[in-house]
């Protein structure tokens, strides 16, 4: 299997039976684009264009997609940005190419490796001795709160 660097897009009103490895089909009528998973697997791949799905943009050349496709649901498991018709996989991404762009996929990665907020909690009453520490650190924080 050969991964592509590079795809060309074709608009279609609908997206032929057999796609081509390579091609990135776009109907703007059955608002979707299509292709053949860039890994080389030829799974086909399907993205729905919509404000919650994929978004595409279209420099009057190239086309990108975005967020990211990321393949979860097949055996390769790929994931790869198309940006202006060029694949970039995951693995080579950059932290430049972060900062440039992609907001959207870094939001959703700040979301998910985003350390669980820890409350502070104080030990019930009951279940610990009260020692001299703890009477001062209540005390405190029963000061600090007001
Ligand atoms: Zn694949």
């Amino acid at each position: 299997m050969t991964k592509l660097h590079s795809l060309t897009h074709e608009f279609v009103d609908f997206v032929p039976e057999q796609l081509e490895p390579g091609t990135l089909y776009v109907s703007i009528r059955y608002k979707s684009a299509s292709h053949l998973c860039c890994c080389g697997c030829g799974e086909k791949v399907v993205t729905p264009l919509s404000p919650t799905g994929w978004r595409l943009t279209y420099d009057g050349k190239t086309v990108s997609l975005s967020p990211s496709i990321g393949n979860w649901n097949l055996a390769c498991r790929s994931h790869y940005w198309i940006e202006r018709n060029r694949v970039e996989w995951a693995e080579t991404w950059s932290r430049q190419r972060a900062a440039s762009g992609f907001a959207r996929d870094i939001a959703d990665k700040q979301a998910y490796f985003a350390p669980t907020p820890i409350e502070p909690s104080l030990p019930e009453a009951g279940n610990v001795k009260r020692t001299p520490l703890l009477t001062f650190v209540r005390r405190f924080l029963k000061r600090s709160a007001k």
